[in-house]
C-alpha cells in the first residue's frame, strides 16, 4: 500500500460518548474482528478498562477496506481491499491526555465523536484542541442518534460556535443500531490526508508505545514516517544510541500479525531484542544504523502531578511489591517509582502519577495483575519550597519537609491548572461557589448554546485532585463535565500538617495544606481517623499539629474486653468466624508504633480538603 492508499486516524470523544463502541463497529465492518465476537470494546484489553468502562492505554488496529471511489460496481467484489486504515483508540479521561497526544502524533485525522443527546462536553473541548494543535483534519461524528432525547441540530450549533466546524460536515450515526456507519470509512478516505512521508528517503520511525511480553520481550509500537523497515534490518535509537536487529515486524490486525516489512505511512509493531521497556523511549526516533537522519519531533515527557507512597500491607512483603512495581512500570512509563522509607510504614515506594484516576488504576492493576497488597498514603502534588539560604526544592513527600532550625522557608509555590467546566446554565451559582471555596479564579464565562455555559477557572491542582469532580457532579445533578490542563506554579501560603498518634508524629500521614484551611483540615483529619481506627487495648490519642502547635485532638478509649473472651468455651464455629474476620481485617492493617491502622483510614484521609 503506497502512502496515498493509507489513512491513519484516531477517535476522540468525551468519555461514554461511544468511541470504543464505534471502534468495534469499524473493526467489524472491515472484517478485522467477527461480528458478535462476544467481547465488546475489543480494544480495551486491560481488566481495569473493562471493569470501569474506560480506556487507559491507547490501542492500534490495522484494517483493510475496499473503497468504491463513488462508483459502486458489483463486479469488483472479487478485488482485494484497496486501502489500509490504522485506527488508534485513545482514552477519554483527563488523566490520560498524555496518551491521547501520543496517539495523535501518528495520525493525520480524527473522528470527533459527540453524543447527540449530551452535546459537547469538557473532554470534547480538551481533545479537540489536542487534535487541532497536531494539525489534524477533523470529521465531526454525532453519535447515538437513536436515543429519544437526541438533538443533532443543537450539537451542530455547538460544533460551529466552539470549533468553527461546518455543520454540513457532521456525520450522523448510531453505533448501537448501525445507522449511518457506512458513511464513516468513505469520509475517512476522502476527507483525511494520507501520511506525508517519503518512500525513497532513509528510514525514520517514531516510537509510539512499548510493552513487555513474556515470550517476545519488548514490543514497540511504531509509526514509519519515511522509508521502509524489514525483518533483519539493523536499526539504531536517537535517544540511547543503541543498535538492534529487527527480529520480527508486523501489524496489529488486531492481534500481532507478522508481515516482515512496514512501509512509509504504516503503523505496526517491532521486536528487536530490547531487554526492558526503559530502552524504548516513547517519542524516540529509530533509523537504519548506517544512515544519517534528522530526528523526528518527540513528545513532551509525561508530567507527574500526583505523588503518593506505596507500602506493602502487613502480611505482604516488600520483595513482592518491588517485583510487581518493576513489572508494571515497565509497561506504564507514565508512572515513576523511587524507593523511600518511612518510620511508620517501613520500606516502600514514592510513585508519581498523571492524576488521581491514573493512581487508582495503577493500584488496581498492582493488585489484580500482580497480587500485590498495598497501603497507599495521602496523595500530594509537587510543591516547591524556597529556603532562607536561597535553595529551592521540589517536595514530593510532605514528610521530607523536616523542620530544620538552620533553614527557614521563605517562599512556596504550588502547581495550578486551567479547568474547563461545561454546565447547564441553572447550575452556574453553586459551581461558582465551589470553585471559589477551592481557591479558584474565574478566567472565562460564555454560553455555547442557549442552555449551556462554559467556564474556565485557574485552580490550585491540590484542590481538584481531592474529590473535586465528585463534588462538582453532585451539585450539578451529574450534569457538569470537567477537564483540565497543567498550568504554571503559583506563589502560595503553605504549611505542613502533622498527625500524631500517642504523641508520635506519623510521617506517612503528613500533608501540606494552605494556611487558611489548615485548622479545618486538621480537625477533619483527626475526626476521620477516630472513626476508622478500632479501639485497642490501650487509649489512643490522635492529634493534628503545625510545627509544635497542636490544632486538633481526639482520643479513642481502651477496649474493655477481648473479643474472644466473650465466647470462651462457647460456640467453636463462632470463634472460628471471629478469628477469620480478624484475619480478613488484618490484611489491610498496618501497625504504626503500637497502633493498628486499617487502609480505609489512609483512604478516608484523601477525601479531606
Ligand atoms: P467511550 O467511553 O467513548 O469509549 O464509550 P463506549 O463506547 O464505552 O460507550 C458508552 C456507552 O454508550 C455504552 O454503554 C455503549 O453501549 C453506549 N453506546 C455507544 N454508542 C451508542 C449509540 O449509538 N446509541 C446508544 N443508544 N448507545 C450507545
Ligand atoms: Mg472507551
Amino acid at each position: 500500500y503506497p502512502p496515498e492508499r493509507i489513512r491513519n486516524f484516531s477517535i476522540i470523544a468525551h468519555v461514554d460518548h461511544g468511541k470504543s463502541t464505534l471502534a468495534d463497529r469499524l473493526l467489524e465492518l472491515t472484517g478485522t474482528i467477527k461480528r458478535g465476537h462476544g467481547q465488546p470494546q475489543y480494544l480495551d484489553k486491560l481488566q481495569v478498562e473493562r471493569e470501569r468502562g474506560i480506556t487507559v492505554k491507547a490501542q492500534t488496529a490495522t484494517m483493510f477496506h475496499k473503497h468504491k471511489f463513488g462508483f459502486p460496481d458489483a463486479s469488483d467484489i472479487q478485488d482485494p481491499p484497496n486501502f489500509l486504515l490504522n485506527l488508534i483508540d485513545t482514552p477519554g479521561h483527563v488523566d490520560f491526555s498524555y496518551e491521547v497526544s501520543r496517539s495523535l502524533a501518528a495520525c493525520q485525522g480524527a473522528l470527533l465523536v459527540v453524543d447527540a443527546a449530551q452535546g459537547v462536553q469538557a473532554q470534547t473541548v480538551a481533545n479537540f484542541y489536542l487534535a487541532f494543535e497536531c494539525n489534524l483534519s477533523i470529521i465531526p461524528v454525532i453519535n447515538k442518534i437513536d436515543q429519544p432525547t437526541a438533538d443533532p441540530d443543537r450539537v451542530k450549533t455547538q460544533l460551529k460556535s466552539l470549533f468553527d466546524l461546518d455543520p454540513n460536515d457532521a456525520l450522523l450515526t448510531s453505533a448501537k443500531t448501525g445507522q449511518g456507519l457506512e458513511q464513516i470509512l468513505p469520509a475517512v478516505i476522502e476527507r483525511l490526508p494520507s501520511p506525508p512521508g517519503k518512500c525513497d528517503s532513509p528510514l525514520r520511525m517514531l516510537l509510539l508505545d512499548s510493552y513487555y511480553d513474556e515470550y517476545k520481550g519488548v514490543i514497540c509500537h511504531v509509526a514509519v514516517v519515511d522509508g521502509a523497515l524489514r525483518k533483519g534490518d539493523k536499526i539504531a535509537s536517537v535517544a540511547t544510541g543503541q543498535n538492534y536487529e529487527v527480529l520480527d515486524v508486523g501489524i496489529m490486525h488486531p492481534e500481532l500479525t507478522p508481515t516482515g516489512v512496514l512501509f512509509t505511512g504504516q503503523v505496526g509493531y517491532v521486536v528487536s531484542g530490547m531487554r526492558t521497556t526503559k530502552e524504548a523511549r516513547v517519542g524516540d526516533t529509530l533509523y537504519h544504523s548506517k544512515s544519517v537522519v534528522v530526528p523526528l519531533p518527540g513528545f513532551k515527557p509525561a508530567k507527574h502531578m500526583v505523588f503518593s507512597g506505596l507500602y506493602p500491607a502487613d502480611g505482604s512483603d516488600f520483595d513482592a511489591l518491588n517485583h510487581a512495581i518493576e513489572r508494571l512500570t515497565c509497561n506504564d512509563a507514565s508512572v515513576s517509582a523511587a524507593k523511600e522509607s518511612s518510620t511508620a510504614l517501613g520500606m516502600g515506594f514514592r510513585c508519581g502519577f498523571l492524576g488521581l484516576l491514573h493512581m487508582d488504576v495503577f493500584h488496581q492493576r498492582l493488585e489484580q495483575e500482580y497480587g500485590a497488597r498495598i497501603i497507599s498514603t495521602i496523595p500530594t502534588v509537587p510543591y516547591i519550597f524556597e529556603y532562607s539560604d536561597g535553595s529551592k526544592i521540589q517536595v514530593q513527600n510532605p514528610a521530607s519537609l523536616a523542620s530544620n532550625p538552620g533553614k527557614r522557608v521563605t517562599a512556596c509555590w504550588e502547581p495550578s491548572v486551567i479547568a474547563t467546566i461545561i454546565i447547564p446554565s441553572e447550575y452556574v451559582g453553586p459551581v461558582i461557589t465551589l470553585c471559589s471555596e477551592r481557591r479558584g479564579e474565574q478566567l472565562e464565562y460564555s454560553f455555547i448554546d442557549n442552555q449551556r455555559v462554559l467556564m474556565k477557572y485557574r485552580l490550585p491542582l491540590r484542590e481538584i485532585i481531592v474529590d473535586f469532580y465528585n463534588e462538582l457532579k453532585s451539585i450539578t445533578s451529574g450534569y457538569a463535565t470537567f477537564d483540565y490542563e497543567d498550568s504554571e506554579y503559583q506563589k502560595s501560603d503553605l504549611v505542613k500538617l502533622d498527625i500524631l498518634l500517642n504523641a508520635q508524629p506519623v510521617d506517612a500521614m503528613a500533608t501540606i495544606v494552605h494556611n487558611l484551611k489548615a485548622q479545618r483540615i486538621g480537625r477533619e483529619l483527626v475526626e476521620k481517623l477516630k472513626k476508622f481506627i478500632d479501639r485497642q487495648m490501650f487509649e489512643i490519642t490522635i492529634q493534628a499539629a503545625i510545627g509544635s502547635k497542636i490544632i486538633a485532638r481526639e482520643s479513642i478509649s481502651a477496649m474493655r474486653k477481648n473479643v474472644l473472651a466473650k465466647c470462651y468455651g462457647g460456640d467453636v464455629t463462632r470463634k472460628k468466624k471471629l478469628l477469620e474476620k480478624q484475619k480478613e481485617g488484618k490484611k489491610r492493617m498496618k501497625r504504626v508504633g503500637s497502633v493498628d491502622i486499617p487502609q480505609e483510614a489512609f483512604h478516608e484521609l484523601l477525601k479531606v480538603s
